[in-house]
Parts: structure tokens; C-alpha cells; sequence
């Protein structure tokens, strides 16, 4: 599993390996680049019962099949509900279906709670099974809530024997400082393009290029767009469509996407008027605002709408007036 799948954590884990002179690594860097595979790919090596010192999990000793299987008795992976199972089958780790939502029943959490630290915390006083380490990876680290993250600091500053932990996250500066003192820093950067570029071409998505600018260079979430559904040409066609106030440019998109669509677009548009490039998307796809001030009071009023994403009232109202909002912010920045 894994190790072959995103070429590019080679080199950051072989020096993860080298460096890591605590008991706990904290990687950090932009999400949809592998933050999660290269900690259970470190927690897979430090329970690996045949590598060499410092070097990458075999893959073929007995620990290494338990771990594929998901079924090693030394290693915790610590996940929000709401990601649970999907992370798990991008890892190739067994995994339970979620269940359909139901009326009346509460969302999965985004966070990881208190309950699930103090389950974490009888795995870390067990005796490790097969006597080589126990490793808990957490991932991502800024889900846990403050009452978990509190109840989590004792045993991450005085592990007991042969416990390691592998915390991963998208958004550091956000975690309990004391969270963050206590981990040995591992910047995962984003990859090279042209490595970015070949796995998006292993995994069959056309105009991989344009995709991979729309995330800023992120592969991962290049490939989760390619899988909803999202083409080269429909996002290159987005600027020119809210431009003209076409809501059918979104209306197929859940808000959180639409919201941050316009975000990219607005950034783009804010760049264009200072006469720089575009980031997110091509040059002939952006229209050539004149000035930057109608641009900016839409990125504020973005910034207000992009906290109610998760829940609008009405998701075709609220993408409506979105589109309105963006149209009108446009057509005054090109006077
Ligand atoms: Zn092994």
C-alpha cells in the first residue's frame, strides 16, 4: 500500500527517518500533498521488523502485512468521524461504510473528541504486542478540540516505553501551542509539478495541468476534482460565466466549493488588476479588471459567506446571490 502511490513522499520520508530525533513529529504543510500517508508511512517504518536503521517500512515482514491489513495491534490512526472512512480507503486500510444520513440524527463530527483521546490513551499504557513500538498518528491534528487536545498533552510530552506518536496537519499556527512544543516540526512542501503532473497522468485525468494550477499545485485535491466531476474546460469557463451572471456556472456545486471557487477567482481578478498573473487560473480565462477596490469589498463580503458554507438555508438562493454579488463586484472593477 501507499509507498508507491504518491512518488513524491520518497525523499521527504527518508529524511523524516533520518532527522526524527523525538518521539514525536508534527508534519506540517498544505493539505491535498500527503500529509496523512507520510505519517502512517513513518508509523509503518518505526513498526517495520526488518528495515535497517533509518530506512523505509520492507513492506514484506510480519508487521508490515498486519499493518496492510489494517490489523497491527501497535498502531492507533486517530481520525475525525466525518473522515474516517474515507481516509482510511485512500490509505487501502479496511474501513466501515458510513451510515446514509437520517433525519434527526446528529452530522459526523469534523472533530476529535475527548472520547476518543481517552480510548487513545489505554492503547498508549498497553504493553506493546509485538515489542518493537506503538505509534498513533492523529491526523488532522487541528481537529482535536481543546478539551482533547488538553487531555492528549500529558502522554505527548512523557510517552510511556516504546510509544510514538505522528501528528499531521493543514493548519499548524491554529493548534494549542503546548500541542505544538512538544513535536518535532517535518515541513512536508508541496511537490514538484512534474511529479504532481505524472501521478495525475497515472490516474487518467485529462488536463491535469489546468486542474493542478486550480489547486495551487496541491495533487491530491486536483484528483478529488477530477473525480466530482470537474473539467479543465468547465473550470476555465467559470470566470467568463459569473462574469455574465450565469448561476448555472455553480448551481451544480455544493456551497463550500462554489464559495471557494469565487474566493480563487477573486484573488486572480485582485492580482490581474495589480497587472500580475493569475494564480488558479489561465490568462485567457480571466477577464482584465482596471481597478482593484471593487474587487476587495467582494473578498471581504466572500470572507463573511464562506462562514455559513457548511449550512446556508437555501444552498440555490445563497449560490444565486453569490453569483449576483460577483457580477456586480466584476463589471464595477472593469470601469
Ligand atoms: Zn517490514
Amino acid at each position: 500500500m501507499l509507498s508507491a502511490d504518491l512518488p513524491w513522499l520518497q525523499a521527504p520520508l527518508a529524511d523524516a527517518l533520518a532527522r526524527a530525533r523525538s518521539h514525536a513529529l508534527l508534519v506540517q504543510g498544505p493539505a491535498g500533498v500527503g500529509q496523512l500517508e507520510l505519517a502512517v508511512k513513518l508509523a509503518q517504518s518505526w513498526l517495520c521488523e526488518d528495515r535497517g536503521e533509518a530506512q523505509p517500512a520492507c513492506g514484506r515482514c510480519a508487521s508490515c502485512k498486519l499493518f496492510a491489513s489494517g490489523t497491527h495491534p501497535d498502531f492507533q490512526l486517530l481520525l475525525p468521524e466525518a473522515l474516517d472512512a474515507s481516509a482510511r480507503e485512500s490509505l487501502g486500510l479496511p474501513f466501515e461504510e458510513p451510515d446514509a444520513p437520517k433525519a434527526g440524527k446528529a452530522k459526523p463530527s469534523k472533530e476529535i473528541k475527548v472520547e476518543a483521546v481517552r480510548n487513545l490513551l489505554a492503547f498508549a499504557q498497553a504493553t506493546s504486542a509485538r515489542g518493537k513500538a506503538k505509534v498513533v498518528v492523529i491526523f488532522p491534528a487541528e481537529a482535536l478540540n481543546g478539551i482533547a487536545a488538553n487531555a492528549l498533552l500529558k502522554t505527548l510530552e512523557e510517552p510511556s516505553g516504546l510509544l510514538r506518536f505522528a501528528l499531521a496537519s493543514h493548519d499548524s499556527a491554529s493548534l494549542l501551542p503546548t500541542i505544538r512544543s512538544r513535536c518535532q516540526p517535518l515541513p512536508l512542501p508541496l511537490p514538484e509539478r512534474s511529479a504532481a503532473l505524472a501521478w495525475l497522468a497515472s490516474k487518467g485525468v485529462d488536463g491535469a495541468e489546468g486542474l493542478l494550477d486550480a489547486t495551487g499545485g496541491r495533487p491530491q485535491q486536483a484528483l478529488a476534482w477530477h473525480e466530482a466531476g470537474l473539467t479543465d474546460a468547465a473550470w476555465q469557463a467559470l470566470p467568463k460565466r459569473v462574469a455574465r451572471g450565469e448561476v448555472a456556472a455553480l448551481s451544480d456545486w455544493a456551497p463550500p466549493r462554489a464559495i471557494d471557487a469565487l474566493q480563487r477567482l477573486c484573488h486572480d481578478l485582485v492580482r490581474r488588476s495589480h497587472g500580475r498573473p493569475g494564480q488558479f487560473f489561465a490568462a485567457a480565462s480571466l477577464p482584465s479588471p482596471k481597478r482593484a477596490a471593487p474587487l476587495l469589498g467582494w473578498d471581504a463580503e466572500l470572507r463573511r459567506a464562506a462562514r455559513h458554507a457548511d449550512h446556508p438555508l437555501n444552498a440555490s438562493l445563497w449560490i444565486e446571490a453569490l453569483v449576483a454579488q460577483a457580477q456586480t463586484a466584476i463589471a464595477a472593477a472593469a470601469r
